[in-house]
Formats: structure tokens, C-alpha cells, sequence
């Protein structure tokens, strides 16, 4: 069997556990495991049916097409879409039974006229934005927008729903802010009528607010073994990103590596070609400021990366074609991690492992 080039290894078993343990805390909740961007780069389907298998009971989607690869791929778990553009046919949303989220009078209307058209009733989360200022209706608007859905004999109002904008952050006060306008908002549904779940809680919130947890909670990047806050929690990173080394040669003190120029080998060493590079998701603003796990311990990426292909100096160390090369994992032997990455980047592991999800990369579950 060939070395790989560029792949991405995903550990169904440690997901799993983490869906378990994200559940633990939320014992009263049932959890919504949130699979967008085709699982944040882990590959939605299979994250999707590992989850459900460790008991979650609902996932979560951006669009309504991401939830209809679920559904074509026969996974039947209930599913909520939150974010299409203007126009969106919800029809086939509404015949597949996913659940959509309705943030305005014109995406009810829009939601409604798919569900006369399919000749059933479509299932939707009324969204209020508590304070992110992004998706979800305005308070100003809520009052109608609840009357009217209440008075729309095509849907079902089956919950009431918001997004945290600082939960990272613990103890910061927008959280109580926004949980107070949530508390008004579900009044105000109740008060017409309705008789909602309700759900706001994101993976932070799972782990640092257990006063917001109610009926659903909905962890995306902690179920894949990334901790967004500062607190001690068993999660276990899914994604390993790997290659090995496709070439091995001895260069002479003085000789540089890498377009550019930007690393000149102080001593006689041993370089190893590694054939990954910006096109398969490594950044490229890592040039000389990365290492990888090689040969059983961490060695420093020098010179540029290019758009396929690093080197790695190996000193004066034995290392043989075709030996693996770990990009980042899970961390516990030393290796480097996405948080790594993220941290040198000026970004969040998020950006990361979503980023992973290309062409040139091959995805393999374990
Ligand atoms: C992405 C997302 C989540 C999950 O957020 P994490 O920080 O990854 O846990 C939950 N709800 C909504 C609406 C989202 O867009």
C-alpha cells in the first residue's frame, strides 16, 4: 500500500466518546449534534450516524441542502436547517421531514407556501436574535412573527431558538443579557399560544452553563474534540492530519531550502520532502514557525511551504523515505495540534479542521 500524499484520518471512537461526555453534562437536554461544513471537515455522514450511535438524538445543519445529504444518505434522525438565502424551495426540506428554522414573516410565508405545495406540515424553530445581530428575528419584530406562525395552519411551531455570541468567554455578561431576552422571547411564544421546545446552547454553553441547557443543546466543535473554553474537560481530538515523506537527501552547511531563500542550513543535515503544502489546507504563513511529528518525535518545517510540498531538517537523524509524517492530531504523543496551528495563525482551531475539507486531501475513518 502505498505512503499517503495527504489525508486526514478521522477517529469515529473518540468522537463518539465525545458526544457521550458532552452529553453528561446536559443530562436533562437532549443534544443536537451540530454537522455543518460536512461535519467541520470531518465528514458529515459519518459523523452524523457515529453520533446518533452515542446518543444524540438530533443534528444540525447550515443549509437545507447539507441537511438533505443526511437525509439521502438515509440517516432519519430529526435535523434543522437554519440558514438559506432569499428564494430557497423548501419543498424538499418539508417532504424529507427536516426541520427549518424561520427568522422573518417572509421566510414563514416562503415555508408555508412549500408545505401546501408538498401537502404536509413543515416543522420549524423560530429563531430570536438575543443580541448577535446575525441570523434570527430582531425583538422588535418577534411579537408578529410568533402571532403569525401561530395562526399558519401549514407549520408547527416545534421550538424556539437563539445563538450566544461571547459563551467562550465565561462569565461575560452578554450571555445573561441575551439569556434574559431569550426568557422573553419563549414568554411572548407561550403567550400566543405555542407550547415550544427551546434551545441556545452551543458547545461552551454545554460545558460552562447548565442554567441554559433546557430541552436541547447544540455542541459542534467540542463534539470533535476541540475545547472552545478554558475548563478541563475529556475531549479528545478527532482529526489527525498526515503524509510521509516522499524524498530524503543530505545538504551541505550553507546550502538554502525553499523558494525565497528564507532558511540557509547552518550545519551539514538531512532534509525530508513531505508532499503537503498550502493547497492541501497547511498555511502557508507557517513557513519556518511549524513542526511536524516525525520519526518519533517533533522536527522543524524550514523554508517556505510551498503550494504542494515542505521540508522538514532532520539534523543528522536516521529518516527513510516513505517514514510517516504527522501534520497535527491529537497531541498526546507530543505531536502538533490545530489549536497549534490556530494559535500561530491569528485564528480559532475551527477555521482549522473546517479548512481541511478539499479535493486534494483524502478523508479515512478509523
Ligand atoms: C455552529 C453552530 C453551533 C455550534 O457551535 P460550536 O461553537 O461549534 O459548538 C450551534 N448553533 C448554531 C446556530 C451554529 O451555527
Amino acid at each position: 500500500m502505498a505512503a499517503p500524499r495527504a489525508e486526514v484520518v478521522i477517529d469515529l471512537d473518540k468522537l463518539r466518546h465525545n458526544v457521550s461526555v458532552l452529553a453528561g453534562h446536559a443530562p436533562a437536554a437532549r443534544t443536537m449534534v451540530v454537522v455543518k461544513a460536512d461535519g467541520y471537515g470531518h465528514g458529515a455522514v459519518e459523523v452524523a450516524r457515529a453520533a446518533l450511535e452515542a446518543g444524540a438524538t438530533w443534528l444540525g445543519a447550515c443549509s437545507l441542502a447539507e441537511a438533505l445529504v443526511l437525509r439521502a444518505a438515509g440517516v432519519r434522525a430529526p435535523v434543522l436547517a437554519w440558514l438559506d438565502p432569499v428564494g430557497t424551495d423548501y419543498a424538499p426540506g418539508v417532504e424529507a421531514g427536516v426541520d427549518l428554522s424561520v427568522s422573518s414573516a417572509r421566510q414563514l410565508a416562503e415555508v408555508a407556501e412549500a408545505a401546501r405545495a408538498v401537502g404536509r406540515r413543515a416543522a420549524i424553530h423560530l429563531k430570536i436574535d438575543t443580541g448577535l445581530s446575525r441570523n434570527g428575528c430582531p425583538a422588535h419584530e418577534w411579537g408578529a412573527l410568533v402571532e403569525k406562525a401561530a395562526a399558519t395552519p401549514e407549520v408547527e411551531v416545534r421550538a424556539v431558538w437563539s445563538h450566544l455570541a461571547c459563551a467562550d468567554e465565561i462569565g461575560h455578561p452578554a450571555t445573561d443579557a441575551q439569556a434574559a431576552r431569550f426568557a422573553d422571547a419563549c414568554g411572548e411564544a407561550v403567550a400566543a399560544g405555542l407550547d415550544p421546545m427551546r434551545h441556545i446552547a452551543n458547545s461552551a454553553a454545554v460545558l460552562t452553563r447548565p442554567d441554559l441547557h433546557f430541552d436541547l443543546v447544540r455542541p459542534g466543535i467540542a463534539v470533535y474534540g476541540l475545547n472552545p473554553v478554558p475548563v478541563p474537560v475529556d475531549l479528545r481530538p478527532v482529526m489527525t492530519f498526515r503524509s510521509s515523506v516522499a524524498a530524503v537527501k543530505r545538504i551541505a552547511a550553507g546550502d538554502a531550502v525553499s523558494y525565497g531563500f528564507t532558511w540557509t542550513a547552518p550545519a551539514d543535515t538531512t532534509v525530508a520532502l513531505v508532499p503537503v503544502g498550502y493547497a492541501d489546507g497547511v498555511p502557508r504563513a507557517l513557513s519556518n514557525r511549524m513542526d511536524v511529528w516525525l520519526g518519533g518525535r517533533r522536527r522543524p518545517v524550514v523554508g517556505r511551504v510551498c503550494m504542494d510540498q515542505l521540508v522538514v531538517d532532520c539534523g543528522d537523524d536516521l529518516v527513510v523515505e516513505g517514514d510517516e509524517v504527522v501534520l497535527f492530531g491529537s497531541g498526546e504523543h507530543g505531536e502538533p495540534t490545530a489549536r497549534e496551528w490556530a494559535d500561530r495563525t491569528g485564528t480559532i482551531d475551527y477555521e482549522i479542521v473546517t479548512g481541511m475539507y478539499r479535493p486534494r486531501v483524502t478523508r479515512t475513518y478509523r
